[in-house]
């Protein structure tokens, strides 16, 4: 276990209100002694801050000092969360300061020179998990939560930290390891016990009360991981038909935060929509924003390359100029991907017959410019995207993909044992089967886990968190 003291900026860069610092491990009380002087008339009895007794819970205001050159660097509010009633179960403080880059950056190299090393990128939650105080799922919820998208996403991040999910698989895991009991009293002593295992009974248990509820849990991910990943969806067409006033009538009706999408490069940033509750990721709008790209932005490579990653792919045409022969290479390469042709300037009046290869696409006539009908454009977003008109189970759990995949082998170890038990199989296949699935349910919750897997997990967060 880490014994360090860690330290970073909690709060996001730039000029607020406040700014707080965070300071995890055995020397932070230490480390907030050195450092603050009380005010002595905002308090009526000052802990005696040489013995730094500061009383956990509670807010103190005073002075961040400069301990070597006795300087005053602010004004703070102070707070000391004693382990193990802390985020991360260990001696927590956090102090508030005036925000700006420059503040928040003295006082933490302050305390950086007193002992503590600067936070790696979730790490306070990574402690959290460590020391048991959350699974693992609650630590991934964290991360969906200062992500969540849209109200939807937020909705389904809120409940797996509150431990929906958790719970879930531990009462499942809970019943396979009852069965496992069982089964190994039987292996291990055959005449000791009063009655040997009874399959029929083992198999229904297994059936409804582990394999159904794994199948539910599985389709949670399959119909819902949208509103949590969200889908990326590409414009393409031709110049002028009106790409990017779409693009705008889309970012202005539902304006989305510009969001920094895990697992792209840092610096790409990517626009968002939000599409009645969907989180749309509009991919390669570079191109649209800039108009001395802009005249390649119907090359065939790059629109090919663009599609390829897409989810969802809009097909802009104007409805005032004839189709060409670009646009039906275009059209050719959308097969197999999720389309919809938008057929624009619907308000000129003046109409095309479609090609009678796209008969069967998707199509909706609107108006960029004065936005008609972009209800119905986003209605078809919505339903195509996620291959469903159905609004969000608001009862299901969604997992993640990490969770999803560890769900489908939980299953498959279970189905095997079931189909082994019910062949009359010795028991002690179905035993490794089972043990196998409780594995799967372990790494979901961490009660096993590599490096690598909580490395991975816990880099999608900032420092601080
Ligand atoms: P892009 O090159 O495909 O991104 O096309 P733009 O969005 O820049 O639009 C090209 C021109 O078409 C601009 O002058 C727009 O104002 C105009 N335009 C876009 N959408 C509409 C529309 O729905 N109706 C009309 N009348 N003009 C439109």
């Amino acid at each position: 276990m880490e014994h360090s003291t860690i330290a970073a900026i909690a709060t996001p860069q730039g000029s607020g209100g406040i700014g707080i610092i965070r300071i995890s491990g055995k020397a932070s009380v230490g480390i907030l002694s050195s450092l603050f002087r009380f005010s002595p008339k905002h308090i009526s009895e000052p802990p005696d801050s040489a013995a730094a007794i500061f009383y956990s819970h509670r807010l103190y205001l005073g002075h961040i000092v400069d301990p070597k050159a006795k300087t005053l660097i602010d004004e703070v509010l102070v707070v000391v969360m004693r382990a193990p009633r802390s985020y991360t179960t260990e001696d927590v403080v956090e102090i508030q300061s005036h925000s700006g880059y420059v503040v928040l950056n003295k006082i933490l190299t302050l305390i950086l020179g007193l002992g503590a090393r600067l936070a790696e990128p979730g790490e306070f939650t990574r402690r959290a998990f460590m020391h048991g105080r959350i699974d693992l799922t609650q630590a991934e919820a964290v991360i969906d939560v200062i992500n969540a998208k849209t109200k939807a996403s937020l909705d389904i991040a809120a409940d797996q930290l509150e431990g929906g999910l958790g719970k879930r698989i531990e009462e499942l895991r809970s019943r396979l390891i009852e069965m496992l009991a069982q089964i190994e009293a039987e292996i291990d002593f055959p005449g000791d016990i009063d009655e040997s295992p009874d399959c029929t009974a083992m198999s229904a248990i297994l059936e409804n009360q582990v394999i159904a509820p794994l199948e539910q849990l599985i389709k949670g991910y399959e119909h819902n991981h949208y509103f949590r990943d969200g889908i990326r969806m590409a414009i393409v067409g031709r110049p002028n038909v009106g790409k990017s006033s779409l693009l705008n009538r889309l970012t202005r009706t539902e304006r989305a935060i510009v969001t920094e999408i895990p697992g792209t490069t840092r610096d790409t940033i990517e626009e968002m929509v939000n599409i009645n509750g969907l989180p749309v990721i509009l991919i390669d709008t570079a191109g649209l924003h800039d108009t001395t790209q802009r005249i390649e932005m119907m090359s065939i490579e790059r629109t090919y390359a663009t599609v390829q990653t897409a989810d969802i792919v809009l097909f802009v045409i104007d409805l005032n100029q004839s189709i060409t022969q670009e646009d039906l290479n275009v059209f050719r390469r959308l097969k197999g991907k999720t389309h919809i042709v938008v057929m624009n300037k619907v308000d000129l009046n003046n109409e095309i017959t479609l090609p009678s290869e796209w008969g069967q696409a998707v199509a909706i006539k609107i108006s960029a410019l004065k936005g008609t009908n972009i209800d119905k454009l986003k209605a078809a977003i919505y339903k195509n995207g996620i291959g469903s008109e159905d609004v969000l189970h608001r009862a299901s759990i969604v997992p993640n993909l990490r969770q999803a995949d560890c769900l489908k082998k939980a299953m498959h170890f279970s189905l095997n044992s079931l189909r082994e038990i019910k062949s009359g199989l010795a028991l002690d296949f179905s035993a490794i089967e089972l043990k196998d699935a409780v594995k799967e349910m372990d790494q979901i919750l961490g009660l096993r886990y590599n490096e690598d897997v909580l490395d991975l997990i816990f880099s999608r967060f900032c420092i601080g968190k």
